[in-house]
């Protein structure tokens, strides 16, 4: 009496009813459902590979735990999730990921952490979640030290991520998982490069190749703070998804890895005339033959001027692969067994998926038909699945993105892709 529930998942969250107020309180956001559906399906897929990937550590740590003391409590796959909220998504996890032993749900505010312990205990769920009530960096770096790290975190902020970071990239365990949430579009399309410089310490340029370059300024941000203490990233999944950012990252560490990491981020050229781009990573500016002097990358464009002048420079972004295709297609199995009735996103997740699947994981950024080609040629535009064959024909690969739609991503250099308009 006096409460209303939102269903959602296997969970339900509790909220106290109000005649006058709409009827879904203010801290719960239906659009993030699509997110929540996911990342329960990444955590449990990773909670299952975890464990089998550390099954002798795992064996060994608790035979040492019982020899100390018979009564020791076995080890226990936990997820932090720092900033949990009403605990909605906490109390997903504790219900629909099996395979992960403890959650610990935390928010900064006093209001949000009475809400968690309401709703864990009305799911039923109280003895998988552990409540803390701290300022998530201060958590996180709490747990800094080795013994204390946890496999999983998940930082879902409002807005950026970015003051998370460094105290995340310690906090989770070597091979673990960070989840990522960036929600300020805005600053990462390109609509205040100078904001974007500031708190991702990348620039970013402004073109239609936007969404895609959000996820990449994200995933240098996380890089950049995981070399800081000897780690380096692999993306698994990495998406941008309606009007955020989500990555799913493992961490790994060591030396060697991480001085590589000069390969994997550099910046991106483009001509705003013709469109065309280009990119390289800072570890290649320095890989110049004969010990010559670099010169730096040049684009081609469409008109008589052979090689374009005003270029923009945008980046340092990341520049490697966003997704382990082996994960996602777990994560897709998953998925397609589960039941839609639980998960009501599963046909779009299944859909975006594939989209992840198909995309070139190896070349980084695309032109829009339309806004890249479209406008330049002043004349009609041949049909995309026409270029995109005779892209192919002339030996290149081609791919859509699942980032957004209408657009090409090759590896065709520019000049082919010209010829081929010009043709037409
Ligand atoms: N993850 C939640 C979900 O899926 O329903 C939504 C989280 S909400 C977008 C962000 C939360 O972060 C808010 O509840 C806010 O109180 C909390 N927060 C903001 N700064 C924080 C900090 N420094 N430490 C811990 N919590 C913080």
């Amino acid at each position: 009496e006096g409460f209303k529930f939102i269903k959602e998942g296997k969970a339900r969250i509790i909220y106290p009813s109000n005649e006058d107020a709409d009827d879904v309180p203010a801290f719960y956001n239906p659009a993030q459902v699509f997110n929540r559906d996911l990342s329960c399906a990444v955590l449990e897929e990773f909670a299952v590979q975890y464990k089998e990937k550390n099954k002798d550590f795992i064996d060994k740590m608790n035979s040492e735990k019982k020899a100390e003391n018979p009564d020791a409590e076995p080890w226990k796959f936990r997820t932090l999730e720092a900033l949990s909220a009403s605990g909605l998504r906490s109390c997903r996890y504790a219900l629909e990921c099996d395979t992960v032993d403890r959650i610990i749900a935390n928010d900064i505010s006093v209001s949000a952490v009475q809400e968690i312990h309401r709703n864990s205990k009305f799911n039923d769920c109280e003895k998988k979640i552990e409540i803390a009530n701290k300022d998530a960096i201060e958590l996180m770096a709490l747990r800094r030290a080795p013994k204390l790290n946890v496999p999983v975190i998940d930082l879902d902020p409002y807005g950026s991520a970015t003051p998370f970071l460094d105290s995340a990239v310690q906090a989770v365990n070597y091979g673990g998982m960070l989840m990522v949430t960036c929600t300020d579009m805005g600053v990462l399309a390109g609509n205040h490069p100078e904001a974007c410089f500031a708190k991702y310490g990348s620039f970013p340029l402004k073109a239609h190749f936007c969404h895609e370059q959000a996820i990449r300024i994200v995933l240098y941000s996380i890089e950049r703070a995981a070399n800081r203490y000897g780690r380096y990233i692999e993306p698994l999944i990495s998406l941008h998804l309606d009007f955020f950012i989500r990555v799913f990252v493992r961490v790994h560490h060591g030396k060697k890895h991480v001085k590589l990491s000069c390969t994997k981020v550099g910046n991106v050229c483009r001509d705003p005339q013709s469109h065309g781009f280009t990119h390289y990573t800072l570890g290649e500016l320095q890989k110049t033959e004969n010990g010559s002097k670099y010169v730096p990358p040049q684009v081609k464009t469409a008109s008589s001027v052979p090689y374009a002048t005003n270029l923009k420079q945008g980046g340092p972004m990341w520049l490697g692969p966003l997704h382990n295709h082996e994960f996602v297609r777990a994560v897709q199995s998953r998925i397609e067994d589960c039941d839609e009735n639980v998960w009501t996103t599963k046909v779009r997740l299944c859909g975006l998926l594939e989209a992840c699947l198909e995309e070139l994981n190896d070349v980084p950024l695309y032109y829009h038909m339309q806004k890249d080609f479209g406008i330049v040629l002043k004349f009609s535009l041949m049909k995309q699945q026409i270029l995109r064959s005779a892209i192919i024909n002339a030996g290149y690969r081609v791919s859509s993105s699942h980032a957004t739609t209408d657009i090409i991503k090759t590896d065709a250099p520019l000049n082919v892709i010209w010829d081929i308009l010009r043709a037409y």
